[in-house]
């Protein structure tokens, strides 16, 4: 099964990822995460979308549809995937439709996590994530289960993303409200959209995306 996860920044899209990673089998694709590596190993597509990352403003439509393109050709992706922070804006969802189409694939659930802008700039604020492998933390609604130490690695340093400050939360929600919301009514006409509750806890917006799969399936 292949899946769209739908929502502005902070909504839970990673975390829930990594959730349908475990309980679906499928590989879980984050177009941040991709950028942020490539902005780690300073090549020159992922300096130049460093800048843009930093200020909360899209990267450029090409160059993330070419690396989410070729990253849907390697052989764990056949298997299904979820989709996290693409497409970001209707261009790119007619880029991701062509792309799929080509390979013979296509979207079968677009799932919307609903969540209150207030809340989500609180909840961002409160973001960490392991500096060795990654695993992500919230001071308060998922914290390691012993203080300091990583549940998943058992690492001990932990970072903030450079692009978590107020500011440029505000500036992503406002890019998320101007561009990416027009994609709820693009999936919505495809007749594949659900949408859950954000503002619920964890586990129970887990519940309710593992219903919404289960609708599309039918
Ligand atoms: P996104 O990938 O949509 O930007 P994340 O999955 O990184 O969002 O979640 C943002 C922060 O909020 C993380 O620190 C995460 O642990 C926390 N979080 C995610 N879902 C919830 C939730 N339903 N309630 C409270 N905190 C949450
Ligand atoms: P995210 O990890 O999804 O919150 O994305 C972090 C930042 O990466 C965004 O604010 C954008 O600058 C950039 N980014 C991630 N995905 C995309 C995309 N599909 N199109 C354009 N920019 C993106």
């Amino acid at each position: 099964m292949n899946i769209i996860l739908l929502g502005p920044p902070g909504a839970g899209k990673g975390t829930q990822a990594k959730n349908l990673e475990l309980s679906k089998g499928l590989v879980h694709l984050s177009t941040g995460d991709m950028l942020r590596t490539a902005a780690k190993n300073k090549t020159p597509c992922g300096l130049e979308a460093k800048k843009l990352m930093d200020r909360g403003e899209l990267v450029s439509d090409f160059v993330v549809m070419e690396i989410v393109s070729e990253r849907l050709d390697e052989k764990d992706a056949r298997g299904g995937f979820i989709l996290d922070g693409v497409p970001r804006n209707v261009v790119q969802a007619h880029m991701l439709d062509d792309a799929l189409a080509e390979k013979g694939l296509a979207i079968d659930c677009v799932v919307e996590i609903v969540a209150d802008d207030e809340a989500l700039v609180e909840r961002i604020g409160g973001r960490f994530a392991c500096a060795s492998c990654g695993k992500g933390y919230h001071k308060e609604f998922k914290t390691p289960k012993v203080e300091g130490v990583c549940d998943k690695c058992g690492g001990t340093e932990f970072s903030v993303r450079a692009d978590d400050t107020p500011d440029t939360v505000r500036n992503r929600l406002g890019v998320y409200h101007k561009k990416t919301e027009p994609l709820v009514h693009y999936y919505e006409k495809q007749g594949i959209l659900k949408k859950v509750d954000g503002m619920a806890d964890i586990n129970t917006v887990a519940s309710q995306i593992e219903s919404a799969i289960e609708g599309c399936d039918k």
